[in-house]
């Protein structure tokens, strides 16, 4: 398993282009040393090894595969409201050593790395991550409005109120729509291996209708189950707590719509 410790304090989303302030020097004898702190670095307690950025003496930016030994330390900073279970820890770099053929990629800044080249389908995992949260909310909610019979209602189950099924409804919605667009965007990617970089787009716009999506399906989930789903003896509570970090992971959600209303706008301009 390998991740990518790319995020920092001062750069904020890597996905912005900021430059990381972790710096590279070069190591006697040949190789690299690496002094910085990654933020965000899930899954940092259990990696071996990890891809991370840094800038280069020349001014340049270098992607490096650092193992994980002397040099390289974890600070246990994950203190959040939700995804507590992926251990994103500060990894803090002191002058860890990475040998030079540890040098992935060397780019001259904001150039796309290569292996984002082909529109990063690989980030689908993200949408698909959410929406199985979403899912799990959805059927969890099902069951209890049809097992909590009120004896206000009279024998019947909640699921039977028009109120509950608008919910149950709304909750469909959100979730076809974002499978749909998964599905579609993962199978073109998929089958188009020459088309996947004009993909970016619709990938970004899989993410943005995905992860907003989850976040509306486990608060109607929540509805529909009503004050017990407060309780942290239930799913739910810790569904919508981990549903909300879904919108902080790239692509941001302003990058998408700025992108589509660049494409709209361009295709309006070809077709003038
Ligand atoms: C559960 C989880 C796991 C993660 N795992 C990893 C990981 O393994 N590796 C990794 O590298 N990162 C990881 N991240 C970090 C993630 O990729 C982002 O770097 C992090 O969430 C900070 O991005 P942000 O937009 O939320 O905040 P910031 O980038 O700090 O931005 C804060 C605010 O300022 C705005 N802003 C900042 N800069 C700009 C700009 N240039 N233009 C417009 N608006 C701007 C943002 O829109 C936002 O409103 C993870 C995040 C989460 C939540």
């Amino acid at each position: 398993m390998i991740n990518s410790f790319a995020s920092e304090a001062a750069t904020g989303s890597p996905s912005r282009g900021g430059r990381p302030q972790t710096v590279a020097e070069p190591a006697q004898g040949g190789g690299w040393l690496l002094t910085g702190r990654k933020t965000f670095s899930t899954l940092s307690p259990i990696l071996d090894r990890f891809l991370t950025t840094a800038s280069l003496p020349d001014g340049t930016l270098g992607e490096f595969l650092v193992r994980v030994g002397p040099g390289v330390r974890i600070e246990e900073t994950w203190n959040t409201m939700g995804m507590r279970a992926t251990g994103s820890h500060d990894v803090v770099l002191e002058q860890a050593f990475v040998p030079a053929d540890g040098l992935m990629e060397q780019t001259e800044g904001r150039e796309p790395k290569k292996r984002s080249s082909d529109g990063s389908g690989w980030l689908l995992h993200i949408p698909a991550c959410y929406l199985g949260i979403a899912y799990a909310a959805r059927d969890y909610a099902i069951s209890k409005s049809l097992s909590y019979k009120p004896n206000s209602l009279n024998g019947q189950s909640i699921a039977d109120l028009p109120h509950i099924q608008d919910k149950i409804a709304q909750m469909e919605v959100d979730l076809r729509t974002s499978r749909t667009l998964l599905y579609d965007a993962a199978k073109r990617w998929d089958e188009q291996p020459d088309q996947r970089a004009a993909l970016k787009n619709e990938l970004g716009l899989v993410k943005y209708v995905a992860t907003n999506a989850a976040v509306r399906i486990v608060d109607l989930a929540m509805r529909i189950v009503g004050g017990a789903s407060l309780s942290r003896d239930m799913p739910l509570e810790r569904m919508y707590r981990d549903v909300r970090a879904g919108l902080h992971n790239p692509p941001m959600d302003d990058t998408v719509l700025r992108n589509l209303a660049h494409a709209a706008i361009n295709e309006y301009r070809d077709n003038e």
